[in-house]
């Protein structure tokens, strides 16, 4: 008989040969000042001291450890239940959904927010829900924005990263013969994960004023750093210029879930049209009250600041010490270039106790392998000095400073 079936084991085989295979392994986590400890199971080696220091995480903020967020987790676990049980447009709709959207709103200075259960689904369901004719991408953008961009069936253009001469130039290009009455939409993430560099906003801004587009930023890794709470599309004041600002609950936020802000008209649509939202259960009611909650610290408190003191202790250490460090934001990755190099320096920085995956194809292009060092607002003093104190003993030893 044929097989008609899938041949799983050579397609992990092939993995396992080009040294690509990933695998899960649970840690125990003390996730205040961004400790783990030993690792609880999985297949990575066991580690040789009990407490690492993670300088490698998206919890910018150090607040998935903060009591205050905890017990909001809790207490509306406790009222409005564990999950909602069902789509918002069913019965799985809360008060609690409405005060993390109204904060949002008010954040981002838009008139409504919406919240999906990832920023994954947030994104996939805005582009497609949007049934844009072109898309103008960044050639960085994050893999939700290019699988929303797939399913959208539209004309995808890819732009330069961060290059709005470029830009431009696609969107003259476009314009030449092409229907006056197609629907334009430039999507760009603000803070680029893999290299720290920031969207130039307001240039992107002008350039869809000129040729009447729409802009659509994904605040992922900004949400919550920036003025008040907001991101980018906040620190360059151009919140009223980006028709559509997204982002996730998940980084900063320390929670779980995705967010859209716009206009009304927007949000309605999105209720109506966007299929990871109408058709997925509701963000879980403790994720929500977690999200409102770090989202007011984030304005409030003084995570922020002390966060960036630490990211510009870490990178003037680093660049004084002779690393080129990327970007212009709290992620400061290091390129070193081949895999092994990069697998060596991670491997030299972990046996000193600071863990820092190193980044490889086909997350980062081939030649531009990297360590992705992010700290964190909980990290001390201490902890900062520890780091670079481990990126120049391991950078001496595999011969890179
Ligand atoms: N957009 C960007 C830029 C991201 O980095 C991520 C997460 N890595 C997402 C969207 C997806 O967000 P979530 O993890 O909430 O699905």
């Amino acid at each position: 008989m044929e097989d008609r079936g899938f041949d799983l084991g050579r397609r992990l085989e092939a993995l396992e040969d080009a040294d690509l295979r990933r695998t899960l392994a649970p840690v125990d986590r003390v996730a205040e000042r961004g400790y783990f400890a030993q690792p609880s199971g999985g297949d990575i080696p066991v580690l040789e001291s009990d407490a690492e220091l993670v300088f490698a995480s998206n919890n910018y903020l150090g607040l998935t450890s903060d009591q205050r967020i905890q017990d909001a987790a809790r207490q509306a676990a406790a009222t409005v239940g564990t999950g909602s049980g069902a789509s918002r447009l069913v019965t799985g709709d809360t008060m609690v959904h409405h005060d993390l959207e109204r904060l949002l709103a008010e954040t981002k200075g838009t008139d409504r927010a919406l919240a999906f259960s990832s920023g994954y689904a947030a994104n996939v369901g805005t582009i497609t829900a949007l049934e844009p004719d072109v898309i103008f991408s960044d050639e960085y953008n994050h893999a939700s924005i290019i699988d929303g961009c797939r399913l959208s069936n539209a004309d995808v253009i890819q732009y330069d990263h961060c290059n709005v001469p470029n830009l431009r130039a696609q969107l003259a290009d476009r314009a030449d013969g092409y229907p006056e009455d197609e629907s334009w939409l430039i999507v760009t993430d603000t803070v680029f994960s893999m290299d720290g560099t920031v969207a130039p906003l307001s240039g992107i801004c002008d350039a869809a004023d000129e040729f009447g587009a729409w802009v659509m930023a994904d605040e992922a890794h900004a949400t919550g750093l920036y003025v008040d709470g907001g991101g980018i599309a906040q620190a360059e004041g151009v919140g009223d210029r980006v028709d559509v600002q997204l982002g996730t609950l998940s980084k900063a936020l320390a929670s779980q879930g995705g967010y859209v802000t716009g206009s009304d008209d927007l949000i309605e649509c999105l209720v109506n049209d966007a299929r990871s939202f109408v058709f997925s259960t509701g963000l879980s009611p403790p994720a929500a009250a977690a999200a409102s909650e770090a989202l007011h610290i984030s304005r409030h408190g003084d995570a922020r600041e002390r966060l960036w003191e630490n990211v510009s202790h870490l990178r003037d250490g680093l660049e004084t010490m002779g690393y080129d460090v990327l970007g212009d934001s709290q992620i400061l990755p290091i390129v070193v270039g081949d895999r092994e190099t990069a697998l060596d320096l991670a491997e030299a920085v972990r046996e000193r106790g600071i863990v820092t995956p190193a980044i490889r194809p086909p997350t980062v292009p081939e030649g531009t392998s990297r360590l992705r060092i992010a700290p964190m607002a909980t990290h001390s003093q201490e902890d900062i000095v520890a780091c670079l104190e481990a990126f120049q003993e391991a950078g001496e030893e595999i011969g890179l400073l």
